[in-house]
């Protein structure tokens, strides 16, 4: 849980798999934000459209149904246009799906004094890192890493399995492929599947 005696802007980061809880933190963090008072922004990618008919435009949405008026931005560029100046806290869900300038943007956000709180995924399906989530875990103040249950094994859950037509999707299938017939479920590492993964180096040398 983050704390406050920081002066000025400040970046927190909220991570983890699928289902572990990330929008639903950061609609409670915002609305508290919110019971304070404080203007408060909310975006998130246009590319993600569920549950986008809830509000009046588009919505943030946890998978217990909790949801929070946003505005879906197509890139960063449409978000630096769309923030204002009197904004003290801004609110990014499904960072991931970002291109690498999120991490400038978040940056000059917190650096001209604003609370920037994001939340997305750490690692992609092939349990790698994800677009910029990586170097703003670097550059933030806070990081709170969630895990999810794994549906597999009832452990914690640190990964998120790609499933196409029930079976675990390949390394090489390509990492965005909105609207195909896939899922994803919450796994722990044990669990995790990722088919023809290559290991680069072998972990133990071969017995002679
Ligand atoms: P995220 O944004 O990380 O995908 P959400 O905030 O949307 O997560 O959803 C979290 C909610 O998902 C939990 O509060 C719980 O009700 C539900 N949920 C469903 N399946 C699981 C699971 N396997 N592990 C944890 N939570 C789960
Ligand atoms: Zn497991």
């Amino acid at each position: 849980m983050p704390f406050y005696p920081f002066r000025g802007g400040f970046l927190e980061v909220i991570v983890g798999p699928m289902f572990s809880g990330k929008s639903e933190e950061l609609i409670r963090r915002a609305t508290r934000a919110l019971i304070a008072k404080q203007r408060v922004q909310v975006f998130k990618p246009a590319l993600d459209t569920r549950y986008d008919d809830l509000h009046d435009g588009v919505a943030v949405a946890s998978h217990n149904g909790r949801t929070l008026a946003a505005l879906a931005v197509g890139d960063v560029e449409a978000l630096r246009g769309r923030l204002e100046a009197e904004t003290q806290v801004v609110a990014i869900d499904e960072a991931q799906f970002f291109p690498q300038e999120l991490v400038s943007l978040a940056t000059d956000m917190a650096d001209s004094g604003k609370r920037v709180i994001v939340a997305g995924l750490d690692l992609d399906f092939r349990g790698e890192p994800f677009g910029p989530v990586p170097e703003l875990l670097a550059r933030a103040e806070s990081v709170t890493k969630l895990t999810a249950i794994c549906v597999r094994c009832g452990a914690a859950a640190t990964r998120t399995q790609r499933l196409i037509g029930g079976h675990p999707a390949h390394y090489d299938d390509p990492v965005i492929l909105v609207g195909a017939a896939e899922s994803y479920e919450p796994r722990c590492r044990a669990c995790h599947a990722v088919p023809r993964k290559e290991r680069a180096t072998p972990l133990f040398r071969e017995a002679v």
